[in-house]
């Protein structure tokens, strides 16, 4: 395009005051705030003019008042729309940390509306009629689930760890395996956490076999804690070796030096029984002897961002006298979600039916085929449809960090995008409203029904359907 038509098409943009001037407007007016749809429309504007000067605009149908008004009503809807949005996660991943982690029991929810809305005794003790404490809210039922002599809550696992190294080795020495210095996903390193709570990070034994002498001939007078972080999201096989925490305590104790694990995802139930891999619960680790454990509300325990720690009173106590804990100190709703999900653990029968992150978990493989046929029946492509809808075996993840090689069976709805790249498929999908996350495989979008709620199934296959329809 040469430059005088650049300009003709320049000229040809509708001006600001006759697209405020248009009924579309005026209509969009009596919903959206002015100040957005200004901004919507100096938005659309500019991107035409930069589209015009890179030669991005071929037909001077695209500069018609009606075609600017659409994309100025796209861009309207665009942002006045939530940032933060429910999607519907077709993964399998269950606590899929992009996608927020565990979701949260219809009981927890509940909850919200009468609290969220209202005051609380959040730090006032009703009997005294004075000032309390907001950890007392779980922390009796944290002690009563396992048996721990006290505990406290902060804002996620990071800031549990970070707050105990900081409380009990600032200036001092960490001793910890050299095959456990692990890295989380988002930033998580325990050299750089070590660093950053101003301990000092002793690195014992190797990559692959650390010994309990290791642990032993590292002991000096500036050693003040022992600490042992659960290898949640990668496994050593082989030639390995790793110091049971029983002896690891058994040697704190003779040393008179705390010894704490970093959990990572704690779990109250014991997966063992159900048919799936060792994951140590919490009681467990606290009955073999940690003096404090910590870890996450929102991995395998299926609550809301939390990181608990638990433990001896004398370390808690001081933990919780931090003057960090003004910093990392857990909000309101999270404390009440925290609390009404421990308390549905009383009964674990309840626990695995009405926490979600546990029912997915547990969900028989017989139950998700059903669900996958259900799923493929609704969408009720048949032959000759753009999109071709058949199912097939995999596997489901728990997500998190927890667990990292297990696979769940699973039972998949295959999607073979027809004349599309499963990209495009995967993608139109995500563009959606409400999205749905899916996973690609093979050329074709795989949707777990693991993960994917009850109420969600209609909205799936409706979504398919329309995105089918739409290729024809
Ligand atoms: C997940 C994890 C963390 C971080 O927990 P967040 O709750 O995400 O802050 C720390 N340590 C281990 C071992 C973990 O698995």
């Amino acid at each position: 395009m040469g430059n005088e038509d650049r300009q003709i098409f320049l000229r040809k943009i509708p001006g600001v005051d006759r697209l405020l001037g248009s009924e579309e407007i005026q209509g969009l007016a009596r919903t959206h705030p002015r100040a957005l749809i200004l901004k919507a429309i100096h938005q659309v504007l500019e991107d035409l003019r930069a589209r015009i000067l890179e030669g991005g605009i071929e037909d001077p149908k695209d500069l018609d008042i009606a075609a600017v008004l659409t994309k100025v009503r796209e861009r309207v809807e665009d942002l006045a729309r939530p940032s933060l949005r429910p999607v519907i996660n077709a993964t399998g991943v269950v606590a899929h940390t992009n996608l927020g982690r565990s979701i949260l029991a219809e009981r927890v929810i509940d909850r919200f509306r009468s609290l969220a809305g209202g005051y609380s005794n959040l730090e006032y003790d009703l009997k005294e009629g004075r000032r309390g404490s907001r950890y007392v809210h779980v922390e009796g039922i944290l002690r009563e689930l396992t048996s721990a002599e006290a505990a406290m809550v902060v804002n996620n696992n990071a800031a549990a760890v970070l707050i105990a190294l900081e409380t009990l080795a600032k200036g001092r020495e960490v001793i910890v395996s050299r095959g456990q210095l692990v890295e989380i996903g988002g930033s998580f390193r325990i050299p750089d956490v070590m660093r950053k709570s101003g301990a000092t990070m002793i690195e014992v034994g190797t990559t692959n076999k650390t010994h309990l002498k290791d642990y032993e001939e590292a002991i000096r007078p500036e050693t003040a804690l022992l600490l042992k972080v659960h290898t949640s999201n990668f496994q050593v096989i082989g030639f390995t070796k790793e110091v049971p925490l029983a002896e690891l305590a058994e040697l704190g104790r003779r040393y008179g030096l705390p010894v704490m694990e970093d959990l990572g995802s704690g779990c109250f139930v014991d997966l063992d029984a159900f048919g799936l891999s060792r994951e140590p619960t919490v009681q467990e680790v606290l009955a073999q002897g940690a003096d404090l454990v910590t870890f996450s509300g929102d991995k395998l325990l299926g609550g809301p961002q939390a990181g608990i720690i638990l433990g001896r009173r004398d370390l808690v106590e001081a933990i919780r006298g931090n003057q960090l804990n003004r910093a990392l100190r857990i909000d309101k709703l999270t404390l009440l979600a925290l609390e009404e999900t421990l308390r549905l653990y009383r009964d674990p029968k309840e626990a695995i039916q009405e926490i979600p992150t546990l029912r997915m978990i547990l969900q028989p493989l017989e139950e998700l085929r059903r669900k996958a046929r259900s799923l493929m029946d609704m969408i009720g492509l048949g032959e000759g449809a753009a999109l071709g809808v058949s199912l097939c075996d995999g596997s489901s993840k728990v997500g998190g960090g927890a667990l990292p090689l297990l696979e769940l069976p699973t039972c998949l709805v295959c999607l073979d995008p027809g004349k599309m790249t499963a990209q495009s498929l995967e993608k139109a999908l995500r563009a959606s409203d409400p999205p749905v996350i899916a996973r690609v495989e093979h050329e074709r979008v795989m949707l777990d029904v693991r993960t994917i709620q009850t109420g969600e199934m209609t909205i799936v296959a409706q979504t398919i359907h329309r995105i089918a329809r739409g290729m024809r």
